[in-house]
């Protein structure tokens, strides 16, 4: 079965307006072959743009039917008329309809993007086409910088860059000046010349006059037809590799995405204070979550520093339930073999035994209330404390009940004006060589006093007491103290027949810390994710103006072929990338306050870690998906048709 290359039977296009249903294309039937050169014609408002776009597969009929070299076009979805627009059609507009942010050579180049031509192939054959209309000079012009007939050339370039085996022309000399409209004539004649289909609508006789064959049209309606002057089909001359493999697909995908890209930028350039402004949201939310958990990350790193400084890894027995339970000064199993034995536990570092008194302490003329803590020789292991001066005493020492003594700093400064080294102290009249000065540790002491003997004089001469207070454990470094904690419970346990003690754990305070931190990083997460939704927010409010903007270059891109897809990958794009980009601002701002607080030895303890920025940066791009898809979806479901019309 032969068939004609355009068919249409029947076609009537009716729109519903406020006033009612106004048809205005009534019962339209022609065949139009491969190789035509035809003229529309008829007075203004007849019905020949409506023809047009129903020819060009932008609109569909009502009523009746259309194919396109033999396929029906009724059911086909936007996509599947978007191809055929691709691979038949070329359209030239009365208005030129060029891109303004792309030069000459990029707008002859569009089609092809979203036929999968590859970028050195389409910038080619752009040049190829521009040079044959007389544009070699002009391809790095932008459309501003061309007069109107160049212009127009330009768009009859960009209607031949897929092949455009049909060459439609809505008054492409309408808004041309006699010469010019004379060269783009001729362009058409050669065009046909080739073997293109060219059709186009003029309501100009001495236009109409170049083709072989004229329809007449008037309200609506086919009144005149020169009939079928075309001669045996001739096929056009084929464009370049059309993108039909999914390798080609997909490159066009990656094609197109990398111009999206560029064009987003470039449109973000041209509007820096809105996009900055558009940004703030995100900037501000990015910022504040990436400053927040690195201020949060110090501090924790700060108090973890701290209390490993303390002795990380400490454990204390203390005999009774919990603090503060009235029997515990009764128990009496808690005791000097208890700790021996500890000590010689694998997991175990070193243990010291510890009570303490309050005892009035007397050097020379001066006293001070002290506290006295008989202890082991290993305390300062245990402990983490340091030394300042002399030595702290030997298990020798120890085990021979000796009387001497280790002061700490405040001790020092309330007992003696030079070095307490060697000197003696009455520890409520028992006479006591101090023979080192420590460091003071926040654990023992501090605020009071401290005098340290070994815990045997303590209780045999000092406090009367064989009763230990507690047993300081350290576990080694490598060891979990949560683990240690249970296995020491259970060892004692088993000596003592009961559970009369009670372990305390400094992991509790680290755990304390951590938990505050982060409650209040969640706290101010929830108040960033506030900022981060009102930047997305605003980031959809500009994508909805910016659609508004360009539903012309939308309906212009859709009219060469662009898919619904494209235009929707698009936008989406766009909105990732200035999310995308808030949130590298926002990030280099909480960076720059790191710096500048560290500049000013502030003291704010900033720590940055990667994962926080890469999750702000990921959290950004997920808000300009989001929030970009609802404008990105509405651009991409334009009607081509209503795109091209607005202004
Ligand atoms: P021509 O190109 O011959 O000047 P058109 O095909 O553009 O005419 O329009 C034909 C008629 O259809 C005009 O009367 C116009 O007002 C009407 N028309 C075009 N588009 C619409 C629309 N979207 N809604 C309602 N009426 C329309
Ligand atoms: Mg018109």
């Amino acid at each position: 079965m032969t068939h004609a290359l355009l068919e249409l039977h029947g076609v009537s296009r009716a729109y519903r307006t406020a006033a009612g249903e106004v048809v205005v294309l009534k019962d339209v039937s022609l065949l139009i072959d491969a190789g035509e050169f035809i003229a529309i014609i008829g007075p203004s408002g007849s019905g020949k743009s409506t023809l047009m776009n129903i020819l060009g597969c932008l609109d569909r009929p009502t009523q009746g039917s259309y194919c396109v070299d033999g396929a029906a076009t009724e059911q086909m979805s936007p996509d599947e008329l978007a191809r055929l627009r691709r691979e038949h059609f070329g359209f030239i507009f009365q208005r030129y309809n060029l891109m303004e942010n792309l030069s000459a050579t990029e707008n002859v180049a569009l089609p092809a993007i979203y036929a999968g031509v590859d970028a050195s192939t389409r910038t080619a054959r752009a040049r190829v086409l521009l040079e044959t209309l007389g544009l070699g000079e002009r391809t790095g012009n932008r459309p501003s910088q061309l007069s109107g007939g160049q212009q127009q050339r330009v768009s009859i370039a960009r209607a031949l860059m897929n092949g455009g085996a049909i060459v439609l022309a809505d008054e492409p000399t309408g808004a041309l000046d006699h010469a010019s409209g004379q060269q783009v004539m001729a362009e058409l004649k050669r065009l046909h010349a080739q073997g293109h289909t060219v059709i186009l609508v003029t309501h100009d006789a001495s236009v109409a006059a170049h083709a072989a064959r004229v329809i007449e049209i008037a309200d609506g309606r086919v009144v005149a037809d020169s009939g079928a002057g075309g001669r045996a089909a001739v096929q056009a001359r084929s464009a370049p590799k059309r993108g039909q493999s999914s390798r080609a697909e997909r490159r066009a995908r990656l094609d197109g995405v990398r111009e999206v890209a560029h064009m987003a930028v470039r449109s973000m350039l041209a509007h820096r204070l809105r996009t900055l402004l558009t940004m703030l949201g995100i900037i501000i939310g990015v910022a504040a979550v990436v400053t927040v958990v690195a201020l949060g990350k110090g501090a924790q790193a700060q108090v973890e520093s701290q209390i490993n400084e303390l002795g990380a890894s400490t454990l204390e027995i203390f005999p009774g339930t919990d603090f503060g339970d009235p029997r515990s000064a009764e128990i009496e199993t808690l005791v000097v073999a208890d700790a021996d034995h500890l000590a010689a536990l694998s997991y175990v570092d070193s243990v010291s035994p510890s009570l303490s008194g309050s005892v009035a302490a007397l050097q020379g003329s001066r006293r001070a209330n002290t506290q006295v803590m008989g202890v082991g020789a290993d305390l300062p292991r245990v402990r983490g404390l340091r030394l300042k001066a002399g030595r702290f005493f030997t298990d020798a020492e120890v085990d021979a009940h000796r009387a001497v003594g280790v002061v700490d700093q405040k001790a020092a400064a309330a007992l003696f004006s030079g070095s307490p080294i060697g000197s003696t102290v009455l520890l409520g009249g028992m006479p006591v060589e101090v023979i080192g000065v420590v460091g003071a540790s926040a654990f023992a002491g501090g605020a009071t006093p401290t005098v340290y003997v070994p815990y045997t004089s303590a209780s045999s001469r000092l406090l009367g007491s064989q009763r230990l207070e507690s047993i300081i454990v350290r576990v080694r470094d490598n060891v979990s103290t949560t683990a240690a904690e249970a296995s020491l419970a259970a060892e004692l346990q088993l000596r003592h027949g009961r559970r009369d003690f009670f372990i305390y754990n400094a992991d509790q305070i680290r755990k304390a810390v951590m938990k505050s931190s982060q409650t209040m990083a969640a706290l101010v997460s929830a108040i960033a994710a506030v900022a981060l939704i009102v930047g997305g927010v605003g980031v959809m409010n500009i994508m909805l103006v910016s659609v508004k903007e360009r539903v012309r270059e939308i309906g212009v891109r859709l009219a060469v072929g662009a898919r619904q897809g494209d235009i929707l990958r698009q936008f989406l794009i766009e909105a990732v990338l200035i999310c995308l980009f808030g949130g590298v601002l926002g990030v280099l701002l909480a960076f720059s306050a790191g710096a500048l607080s560290s500049l000013l030895s502030l003291g704010v303890p900033f720590l940055f870690t990667a994962e926080p920025v890469l999750a702000a940066l990921a959290c950004s791009s997920a808000i300009g998906l989001g929030f970009g898809y609802f404008p990105a979806r509405s651009a991409a479901q334009l009607d081509p048709i209503q795109a091209l019309a607005a202004e």
